[in-house]
């Protein structure tokens, strides 16, 4: 079976991979699987926002990816932005293979389901994009944008029947 690896970004916690599994596994029908640590270089944080440009990220992870490794999933603490964006909860590239997510701003989820809810969305919708599926405006479509727990928590884990049967027709 193909596998998605997840890297964990400095010091987040190792229990995350688990917090994500159930739900990356059933959407890709991959095994995910804890991948290698990656440490973010300097350059990837802007002192001035205090945030880590999103791009730079995903620049680390395509470096740091096992080609063994179908996609590669990274998984921070810390706070992502893009240029034209105040943040975003992560980011996926296609053509690299390779994704991130932020738990930086799920801190405030009541309790660690909700957690993992937010996380194992985040996650489902990047690796989505990795596979070549765009935006959705279904309301309870994984690729839904988002910009706040709430919308992530109200699109939920599934996908809408078009994309379910685009990423079918993806993942042959
Ligand atoms: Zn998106
Ligand atoms: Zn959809």
């Amino acid at each position: 079976m193909q596998t998605i690896g997840v890297a964990l970004i400095d010091a987040v916690e190792p229990g995350v991979v688990a917090q994500l599994r159930p739900a990356v596994e059933l959407a890709f029908a991959r095994a995910v699987i804890e991948g290698p640590r990656v440490t973010l270089p300097r350059g990837v944080r802007d002192e001035r926002r205090d945030q880590w440009r999103a791009s730079l990220v995903l620049d680390a992870l395509a470096a740091a990816r096992p080609r063994e490794y179908e996609r590669l999933l990274g998984v921070t603490a810390v706070d992502l932005y893009r240029p034209e964006r105040p943040f975003v909860f992560g980011d996926g590239d296609a053509a690299r293979a390779v994704a991130v997510v932020s738990v930086a701003r799920f801190a405030g989820a009541p309790d660690p389901d909700a957690f993992a809810r937010l996380v194992a969305s985040e996650a489902v919708h990047q690796l989505g994009h990795t596979y070549g599926l765009e935006h959705c405006r279904e309301q309870h479509c994984v690729m839904r944008p988002s910009t706040s727990p709430e919308e992530t928590v109200k699109r939920g884990l599934m996908f809408c029947d078009r994309h379910r049967a685009e990423l079918a027709r993806k993942l042959l």
